[in-house]
């Protein structure tokens, strides 16, 4: 309780962004703390450790600030999930639907073995489709989901139904739900 207060006291709503109507959550002043980022980073490479994963995945880009610092804590490699196109080298490619429209993320396959384990970390879950997207990149290549880890649910959107099926009964943890 005491961790969800100090992450939850850095996070900054800014009200119609990126567009009107949305409040966001803004994760910049927790990563300026390094209290609250220390303590961060230690219990997402506690989860990731406590679940035996081998690898994490970070989804672009808020993902790879948070999970850069968790593979060097825990001792396990870092892959980046990112949006199609970036990527130079041979991709797996994965599309998911959006409000509007659809969008696309891509991973390096030769980057995950097929004994891998791998924990997914994002910054924040909407409505799932990102995270969903990346737990099929990783069944596609070979490996093996270890879990999902977010700073922040929001709850108030389906993301969790979302993404529990993709899952597959591997774990989820949000370290805060608003
Ligand atoms: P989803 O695919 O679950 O709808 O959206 C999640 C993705 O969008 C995440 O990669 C996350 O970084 C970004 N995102 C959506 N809403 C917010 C928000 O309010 N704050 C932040 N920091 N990221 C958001």
């Amino acid at each position: 309780a005491a961790l969800a207060e100090l992450l939850l006291s850095r996070i900054r709503e800014v009200p119609d962004h990126p567009q009107p109507g949305v409040r966001f959550k803004d994760i910049t002043p927790l990563l300026a703390d390094p209290a609250a980022f220390t303590a961060l980073t230690d219990a997402l490479a506690a989860f990731c450790s406590e679940h035996g994963a081998t690898k994490v995945v970070g989804l672009e880009a808020r993902g790879f600030i948070l999970a850069a610092p968790v593979a060097v804590r825990a001792g396990v490699g870092f892959v980046p999930v990112r949006k199609a196109g970036k990527l130079p080298g041979a991709t797996l490619s994965q599309s998911y639907e959006l409000e509007y429209g659809s969008a696309e993320m891509e991973i390096h396959a030769e980057d995950l073995a097929a004994g891998d384990r791998v924990l997914v970390i994002d910054d924040v879950l909407a409505t799932g489709g990102t995270a969903e997207a990346a737990l099929r990149l990783i069944r596609r290549s070979g490996a093996r989901v270890a879990g999902l880890a977010v700073l922040m649910e929001l709850g108030f959107l389906p993301g969790r139904e979302r993404v529990l099926p993709a899952l597959d009964g591997a774990p989820y943890q949000a370290l805060l739900t608003v």
